[in-house]
C-alpha cells in the first residue's frame, strides 16, 4: 500500500499553517520543508505540530543537498530535536548526514534515511548496494530518489523495489514521472505530489489533484494494467484525459500515461515494456513509423498506411495498429456519407496517408496537395489518388465536396495561423482540421466566417481514442463519455 505524501514548501508559519489545512484534505500524510521556512525556531516548531490530522515527516535539507538550510549542524539538530519533542511522525535525514546517528538512535520518531542523486540514476547493482549500506544503519524506512535522465531509468527503480517493504523509490524529472505514478503498483512505500502547480519541493512532481483525479493513483495495485503514449513530447497529449477517467468509470484495472522519450531511448524501452507486460500503447509524433521496428506484427491496416499509432499487448506479442484513419471517417461520417464524395486533403504527411487509406476504403474520389509538392505526388501515386498544387487551393476548394487540414499549420504555439485563408473557403461546403489544440483552430474559424459546415480537430481524436481502448479492453467506450473527459480536461476541471 503507497500512501500519497504532499511536501510544504510554503516560506512562513502562516502560509505553511493554510497549506498543511489544505493539504489534510488530499494527502495520506503531509512533509513539513523546515528548510524553506524563513526564521524558523523552536517555538515556531511547536506552532506547526500542534493540531493536524495527519502524520507528519520534518525534512530540514541542507543547501548542498538541493535544499535551503544553510546554519550549522547543531543548529539543525536542534531543529530536529524540537520536531521530536513536538511529536512529529517521521524525520527524513540524508544518508551522509553527521546528525543521522543522533536521529535514528531517537525512541520517539521514526526515521526515514535518504540518498537522492540529483544527477543521474546510478546502475540497480549500485542502488542495491546504496540500500544494503543504508538498511544497516537500522532506519525504519529507506528512501532512495534519482534523476530520470531516460524513461529507462524508471525500470531501474522498479527492479530496485522488488522484494523490498521499507522502500520509497522513485525518479524525478519529467522523464521519471511514470515512477511517482506507478508507486502503488511496484510497492514504494510513498510517492510525493504537489500541492499545487508551482509548489513543487522537486522536479517532476505532479500535483496531488493530477494523481488522484486524473490517474486515480489510490487505486493502482500490483494487477494494475499499463497503458501509455509513446512519443517525443507525450506530456502534451490529450490521451491520458480520454482514457484514465473511462477506465475509473468502468470499473477497468488501467492507468495510461506518458512515456517520453527520444528516438535512442525506444529500443530499450520495448524490451522494458515486454519485460514488465504492459498492456499497450499509443503512438505519436516521430515514433509512429520507427517503432514497427519493435514489434512482432503490423495489421493490414497499419501496414498499408505505413504507421502504427496504436500497439496491443496480446499475450507477450506485440502488434501494431492504426487507428487514426477510423477517426477521421468515423468524424465525417457523423455528418455525411462519404462514397462518391470529393475529398481535398491538404498535407501529406502521416496523418494524411491514415486519411487517404481510409476515405480510399469509402470510395471517396481524394485530391491532396500539400507544400513539398514531391510528397503529395508520392502519396498520390502509392494510393492511386489525384495530386495538385498548394497555390491552386481555391479552385480545388470549389470542386470538392469537404475539404480537410492535416498539416501541423494552426497548432499550438501557432493558434493564429491557417493554410487556407477566409476568402479562398466557398460557402456550403464541409470542412474538417484534424488539429485539435486549440480546439477551434484559425483555419475553422476561416471556414465558419466564409459559410462552411465545419468539424473540429476533437472529433477524430475521440474516435481513434474509443478505436484503441477497444483494442485494449475489449469494452467499447460511449463517444460522449470521453468527449467529456476530453472537454472537463480542457476546460481545466480535472
Ligand atoms: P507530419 O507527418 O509531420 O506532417 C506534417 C504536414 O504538415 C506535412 O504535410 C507538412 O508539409 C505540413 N506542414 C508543416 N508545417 C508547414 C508549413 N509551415 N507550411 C505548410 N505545410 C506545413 O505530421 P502528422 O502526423 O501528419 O500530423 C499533422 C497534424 O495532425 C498535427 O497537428 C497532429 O497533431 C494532427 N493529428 C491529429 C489527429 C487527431 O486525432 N485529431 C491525429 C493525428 C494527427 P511538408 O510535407 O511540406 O513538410
Amino acid at each position: 500500500m503507497t500512501d500519497i505524501c504532499v511536501p510544504i514548501v510554503a516560506e512562513n508559519v502562516e502560509k505553511v499553517k493554510s497549506d498543511i489545512k489544505e493539504a489534510e484534505k488530499h494527502a495520506d500524510l503531509i512533509e513539513i520543508r523546515l528548510d524553506f521556512i524563513k526564521d524558523m525556531t523552536k517555538e515556531k516548531i511547536k506552532e506547526l505540530l500542534n493540531g493536524n490530522n495527519k502524520k507528519i515527516i520534518i525534512t530540514c535539507r541542507n543547501k548542498k543537498d538541493r535544499g535551503n538550510f544553510d546554519g550549522a549542524e547543531e543548529e539543525k539538530l536542534e531543529l530536529l530535536n524540537a520536531s521530536i519533542e513536538s511529536g512529529c511522525d517521521y524525520i527524513d535525514i540524508e544518508n551522509d548526514s553527521k546528525l543521522l546517528n543522533q536521529i535514528i538512535e531517537n525512541k520517539k520518531t521514526k526515521t526515514i534515511v535518504s540518498y537522492h542523486n540529483f544527477d543521474e540514476t546510478p546502475s540497480l547493482e549500485a542502488l542495491n548496494q546504496k540500500y544494503n549500506e543504508i538498511k544497516s544503519k537500522k532506519p525504519d524506512s529507506i528512501k532512495i530518489v534519482t534523476q530520470a535522465n531516460s524513461i529507462n531509468d524508471n525500470f531501474i527503480i522498479f527492479e530496485l523495489l522488488k522484494g523490498k517493504d521499507d522502500l520509497t523509490a522513485f525518479c524525478m524529472g519529467i522523464k521519471g514521472q511514470m515512477s511517482r505514478i506507478l508507486a502503488p503498483k511496484y510497492n514504494s512505500l510513498l510517492t510525493f505530489a504537489s500541492l499545487e502547480d508551482g509548489k513543487e519541493s522537486a522536479s517532476g512532481q505532479i500535483s496531488i489533484k493530477e494523481m488522484k483525479d486524473l490517474y486515480h493513483v489510490p487505486l493502482l495495485d500490483k494487477d494494475t494494467n499499463v497503458l501509455g503514449v509513446i512519443g517525443k513530447h507525450a506530456e502534451n497529449s490529450q490521451s491520458k484525459n480520454m482514457h484514465n477517467p473511462v477506465f475509473v468509470n468502468k470499473k477497468l484495472n488501467y492507468v495510461y500515461i506518458p512515456f517520453k522519450m527520444d528516438k535512442e531511448e525506444v529500443n530499450e524501452f520495448m524490451k522494458n515494456f515486454r519485460k514488465s507486460n504492459f498492456a499497450g500503447s499509443s503512438v505519436t509524433i516521430p515514433h509512429k513509423e520507427y517503432i514497427m521496428d519493435f514489434l512482432d506484427g503490423i495489421d493490414e491496416t497499419a501496414k498499408a498506411i505505413g504507421a502504427v499509432n496504436t500497439i496491443v499487448n496480446e499475450q507477450g506479442r506485440l502488434t501494431g495498429y492504426n487507428t487514426d484513419y477510423y477517426g477521421a471517417v468515423s468524424a465525417l461520417k457523423e455528418k455525411t456519407s462519404l462514397s462518391g464524395k470529393k475529398i481535398l486533403i491538404i498535407g501529406a504527411g502521416g496523418a494524411a496517408r491514415a486519411l487517404v487509406y481510409g476515405f480510399k476504403k469509402e470510395n471517396s474520389e481524394i485530391t491532396v496537395i500539400n507544400r513539398t509538392k514531391e510528397k503529395a505526388q508520392k502519396l498520390a501515386d502509392e494510393f492511386e489518388i489525384k495530386s495538385d498544387e498548394l497555390s491552386n487551393a481555391k479552385n480545388l476548394i470549389n470542386a470538392n465536396d469537404i475539404i480537410i487540414n492535416t498539416t501541423s499549420i494552426g497548432m499550438h504555439p501557432n493558434a493564429g495561423e491557417s493554410i487556407i485563408k477566409e476568402d479562398e473557403f466557398v460557402s456550403g461546403k464541409l470542412v474538417m482540421d484534424i488539429v485539435y489544440n486549440p480546439l477551434k483552430t484559425k483555419f475553422v474559424e476561416n471556414a465558419q466566417k466564409a459559410g462552411c459546415e465545419v468539424i473540429m480537430g476533437d472529433k477524430m481524436l475521440i474516435y481513434q481514442a474509443a478505436g484503441q481502448f477497444e483494442l485494449w479492453t475489449k469494452n467499447r467506450p460511449e463517444f460522449e463519455e470521453m468527449q467529456n473527459a476530453l472537454q472537463r480536461a480542457i476546460r481545466g476541471d480535472l
